[in-house]
């Protein structure tokens, strides 16, 4: 028996802080607005491939899934004119962030993003015992190419568009960093379907370029997990000698297969997304006069105004509680300057964004504190 267990483990895990998700509520009756997933549910080609690989009995569950997801790599390196040996899959586009972090980051090397962007790479590149470099965004929220294309860190991850802003960068701003900057970027291209450009022709040029994608919003698969990496063969070997064997389980490969066979469904609710945001858009920031970034994602950046005219970090918490207190749920991210004063809302239905659209209305009209 060991005197104190926490002697036991690395130095670095005990300071270190899980990645906080959004709420997952279990009970009914809450309009969910806050984890970014599709407000309308897969293909249903999905759920008839799924009751088939499950067959009467779930025989096939027995066995292993395919250790490289091998018909899956096919189907992506089709759908984005690559080679087989372009494409890894994860287990959600998290897992591939995380074996890029295993392969690039660590106390020998500081790993670097923007702030704000996605608040799992800070996470992902502690658990390494691994350094960060920040390049801070101002509140334009203008992509700062130099200061990026400068940096000397061997991995730079760049989400576009940017999380929580929604803010979308073209495939030049993306090019000219590539254009200097001599480490790996990864672009996390998670928002990218409802965006109106990417950087995936740029792999053809450049060596020094991942993309990662996620079935886990446009594709309205979030509880299946699965994510990919398109990057040059050399990149995609270290993902494949640091990944879990089975990284993919049987049931989320065929999920994922068939989401890929029906683009059609797909176009359709990716229109019907962005035309509620826009609709979205101009009630906050036309109408309400809430300044809002214009979102090339499934989900808008608000900043609430009270009845009194005022914003800051005080007026988007009073928003969010009254929110949560009628059960809408929204992300509010109070630990950055530049976050504290907005609200996060994905884009759901027509009906759950006219509740919410009351709800603000109904917490305008509350008593201060209400
Ligand atoms: N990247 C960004 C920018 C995200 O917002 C998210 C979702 N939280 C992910 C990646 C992770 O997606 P997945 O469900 O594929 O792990």
């Amino acid at each position: 028996m060991p005197s104190s267990l926490s002697a036991l483990p690395l130095p670095h895990i005990a300071p270190l802080h899980p990645y906080t998700p959004g709420v997952q509520p279990t009970g009914a009756g809450w309009v969910k607005l806050n984890t970014n997933e599709c407000p309308y549910p897969p293909t249903p080609r999905v759920a008839e491939a799924l009751r088939s690989e499950i067959g009467e009995r779930g025989a096939p569950l027995r066995l292993y899934p395919n250790p490289t997801s091998g018909p899956l790599r096919a189907a992506i390196a089709a759908l984005h004119g690559l080679t087989d040996a372009q494409v890894c899959v994860g287990n959600g586009s998290d897992d591939i962030l995380n074996l890029l972090v295993r392969c690039l980051g660590g106390p020998a090397a500081a790993t670097a993003f923007t702030r704000p962007s996605y608040s799992l790479y800070p996470v992902l590149v502690a658990i390494q015992n691994g350094g960060i470099e920040v390049i801070e965004f101002d509140r334009s929220m203008l992509l700062p190419i130099a200061e990026i294309a400068a940096s000397t860190a061997p991995a730079f991850f760049l989400t576009s568009p940017n999380a929580p802003t929604g803010v979308g960068f073209t495939r030049q701003e993306i090019a000219a960093i590539l254009g200097s900057y001599r480490g790996l970027l990864v672009v996390d291209e998670a928002y990218a379907p409802f965006a109106e450009e990417d950087a995936v022709s740029l792999l053809a040029e450049h060596r020094n370029l991942v993309v990662v994608r996620t079935l886990s919003k446009a594709y309205a698969l979030a509880g299946i997990r699965v994510g990919y990496a398109l990057a040059d063969p050399e990149v995609i070997g270290w993902l494949d000698r640091v990944r879990d064997s089975y990284n993919v389980n049987r049931l989320s490969q065929t999920a994922a297969l068939a989401a890929f066979s029906d683009p059609e469904y797909y176009s359709a609710i990716i229109a019907k997304v962005k035309q509620t945001r826009e609709a979205c858009f101009r009630k906050c920031a036309y109408q309400r006069g809430w300044f809002t970034y214009p979102s090339r994602a499934n989900f808008l950046f608000t900043e609430p105004r009270s009845a009194a005219g005022e914003a800051g970090p005080a007026v988007a918490l009073s928003a969010y509680n009254f929110l949560y207190a009628n059960r809408v749920l929204v992300r509010h991210f109070p630990s950055h300057a530049l976050t504290a004063p907005f609200l996060r809302i994905s884009i759901g239905t027509d009906e759950e964004m006219k509740f919410l659209d009351d709800t603000f209305d109904a917490w305008l009209k509350a008593p201060p504190n209400a």
